[in-house]
Formats: structure tokens, C-alpha cells, sequence
């Protein structure tokens, strides 16, 4: 049912395992004597997120933070609203930060500098996805899945209006659902 909104596919189902795998394997070879906390940015990193973890071999810590930045809509906004914090200490801890998406780098940003305050010994952040023409600020993933021209996509985590998270690929929506809302 959700197929028939979709314009075309960017990045399928079976490369989303193996990225997932790839990453997986990287973060378990860097982080296996590290027992690191793997903080996801709700809600875009659930899908990821879920996957990504039962692809790494080691000990880790799970964290979640609500983090707003588009507000629903397809521009970032630029304004970045903290909705619900970690409830676990990062002092002296090696932090992932997991999200579906870098596109500006402002989101990713503001965390990175906010545990770093709080005292995290590394911060590094693994992306499904990267958006380099978006950024705005000095920014470059430790990981990254796939990179993707600026466009916006959904799917895998992104939504459009809050719908769409829950496509098993990421692709790109056809424009007459933007025109017909
Ligand atoms: P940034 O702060 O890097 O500009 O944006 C990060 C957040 O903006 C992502 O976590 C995601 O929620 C949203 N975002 C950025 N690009 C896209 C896109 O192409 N599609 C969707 N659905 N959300 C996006």
C-alpha cells in the first residue's frame, strides 16, 4: 500500500542488511574492549538502530534522545529542541551516536558537543544515511552507511508528516503527495 507513494527506491532492503553487517563488524573490531554506549536519536534511528545492534559483537549500553529539528515538514529548520534527554551518565564513557540521517549536521552537532560537556571520553556517530551538499557545519560520520544526493527521502526510520518510517527501504516520494496534502 505505502509502494504506490513511492517515486523510486534509493537504497533497498539488501543493502540496508549489508550495511548494516559492514558497520557492524567495523564498530565491534574499534569499540570490543570499550563496552560504549550506542545513543540513537528518536525516532528516524529505530529501524537502523534495531538492526544495526544485532550486528555488533560486543558489550554495549543502549540510550535514546528525542531530538526535533524538522518539525514535520521537508526544511530543516534549524532549530533544535532537546524532547527527552538520556537518562544514563556519559562521563567518562565512549558514546555512538545513531541516527538515519546527516543532512545539515546542526542535530548531530548539538549532541556531539553536549556529551562531550558532560564528559564522554569519544563521541563518534554512525549514519545510515549522508548528506554532505546539506551540511552547514564542519561535520564528517565515523561511519557511514550510504551517501545520498540532496534530496529528501524517507523510509527506514524517515518520515514525511510522521508517515512512512515504517517503508523497509529508503527511497523518494512521488511529488503529487506534497501537492495533494
Ligand atoms: P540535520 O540536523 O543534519 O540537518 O538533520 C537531521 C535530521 O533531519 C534527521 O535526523 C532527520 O530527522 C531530518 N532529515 C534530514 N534530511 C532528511 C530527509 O531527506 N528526509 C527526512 N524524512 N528527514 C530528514
Amino acid at each position: 500500500m505505502l509502494d504506490k507513494d513511492i517515486e523510486k527506491i534509493l537504497v533497498s532492503a539488501e543493502e540496508i542488511d549489508e550495511i548494516a553487517k559492514r558497520l557492524g563488524k567495523i564498530i565491534t573490531e574499534e569499540y570490543k574492549d570499550k563496552f560504549p554506549i550506542v545513543i540513537g536519536l528518536l525516532k528516524g534511528c529505530v529501524p537502523f538502530m534495531g538492526k544495526l545492534i544485532t550486528e555488533i559483537d560486543c558489550h554495549i549500553e543502549l540510550g535514546f534522545m528525542d531530538v526535533s529539528s524538522y518539525h514535520g515538514g521537508i526544511q530543516s529548520s534549524g532549530d533544535i529542541k532537546i524532547k527527552k534527554d538520556l537518562n544514563i551518565p556519559v562521563k567518562g564513557r565512549h558514546v555512538i551516536i545513531t541516527e538515519d540521517i546527516v543532512d545539515t549536521g546542526r542535530t548531530i552537532k548539538v549532541i556531539m558537543d553536549l556529551l562531550k560537556y558532560r564528559g564522554a571520553i569519544s563521541v563518534s556517530v554512525v549514519t545510515l544515511l549522508d548528506k554532505p551538499e546539506g551540511r552547514v557545519v564542519v561535520l564528517d560520520p565515523e561511519y557511514i552507511g550510504v551517501t545520498i544526493p540532496k534530496e529528501f527521502v524517507v523510509g527506514y526510520g524517515l518520515d514525511y508528516e510522521e508517515k512512512y518510517r515504517n517503508l523497509p527501504y529508503v527511497g523518494v516520494l512521488k511529488p503529487e503527495v506534497y501537492s495533494t496534502k
